[in-house]
């Protein structure tokens, strides 16, 4: 591992306890025992490390969660040629929402014919919202929707582990919860079988694929296929591994996966290979020098024995209306949650 890989670590397990550290300390060291190195960027090691904290101080990350939530706060920083920066401190799930609905309305006039980039129509709508000005945009509430995976023991109460947010990672059950059942939910909860760890699946096989199978390969994958790459699945192309013309490849669940556009571009550009098997999470990537990654998506929960009381199909809590068609996007990286993402292509 090296040294920004073990200052990720160390800063994930700095707030445990001797004895809460030393057990993730252990069950880290098998994970890195189990699976290529090639596979551990420093952000999926964070995210782990996260899990991992997750698993045997739950009750320690909620009161971490609640404490920060307490520290909320809005600030303003003047800057040099008349130019200054307002931040708000949110929730994860609020400041996701914030986001996504910004974004969908930036990328909505953009298609309209908008010339101010991205960033900047952000930015603008953002004031115009703030200062109560009519942004000229409409987008449906589902535009602020993000997406929490919750195991149906943790959603039931009867289990604080394995919850997690798209884009960002593990979050303490008992917020997942809130955010399950909150009034002003916009947020989408999917139930999974904590027996497999995976919603349910479902096959299709019509050449555009449909809303439903869009859903489902994004709710299963959450991320850009790449290993490193964690852009959510749902600001990713749903890609064919097999292509559907000169492969005869399907429009099915398991012969589609998420890639981002740059990471779409690259599994086309000669002399890069990039294969994913959808079925069993497993990417491959070959560089044009013939150096290869493997990488390995991770269950959305960790695999737990099944128990034969529980329902083995995965309840959902339904949204109020049809999923949100993702906007098109373009290479700006992600929403700022992992900074970092190498290597460098
Ligand atoms: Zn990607």
């Amino acid at each position: 591992m090296d040294g920004y890989g073990a200052r990720r670590v160390l800063r994930g397990i700095a707030p445990l306890s001797d004895e809460h550290a030393r057990q993730v300390d252990e069950l880290l060291a098998d994970k890195l025992a189990e699976a290529p190195v090639s596979s551990w960027q420093p952000a999926t090691l964070a995210r782990q490390v996260a899990r991992l904290v997750q698993r045997v101080d739950p009750g320690g990350q909620t009161a971490r969660a609640r404490t920060a939530h307490q520290g909320r706060l809005v600030q303003l920083d003047h800057g040099e040629h008349a130019h200054s920066r307002l931040t708000i401190d949110l929730r994860s799930e609020v400041a996701s929402a914030c986001y996504s609905r910004v974004d969908a309305m930036a990328r909505r006039l953009r298609r309209g014919g908008e010339q101010r980039t991205l960033d900047q129509l952000r930015a603008d709508l953002t004031a115009d919202l703030l200062l109560g000005n009519q942004p000229g945009v409409t987008v449906p509430e589902a535009a602020a929707r993000v997406y929490v995976h919750l195991p149906i023991d943790a959603a039931l109460s009867m289990s604080d582990t394995g919850c997690e947010l798209d884009g960002y990672g593990p979050i303490p059950a008992p917020i997942a919860r809130e955010i399950m059942t909150g009034e002003k939910s916009v947020w989408r909860a999917v139930l999974c079988d904590p027996a497999t760890g995976d919603p349910v699946d479902l096959g299709r096989t019509r050449r555009r694929p449909t809303a439903t199978m869009r859903e489902l390969v994004r709710v299963r994958d959450r991320e850009c296929v790449v290993p490193w790459c964690h852009r959510p699945a749902r600001q990713c192309d749903l890609d064919h591994e097999h292509e559907w013309a000169a492969h005869h490849g399907a429009t099915a669940v398991d012969n589609t996966g998420p890639r981002c556009r740059r990471h779409h571009t690259m599994k086309n550009t000669p002399g890069w290979t990039s294969r994913y098997d959808p079925t069993r999470g497993t990417t491959h990537i070959t560089t044009p020098t013939g150096a290869t990654y493997t990488g390995r998506r991770e269950p959305i929960l960790t695999p737990q024995p099944a128990r034969p009381a529980r329902p083995a199909r995965s309840p959902r809590f339904e949204p109020k209306e049809p999923p949100a068609q993702s906007p098109p996007h373009d290479e700006r990286p992600a929403p700022p949650s992992e900074p970092d993402e190498p290597p460098p292509f």
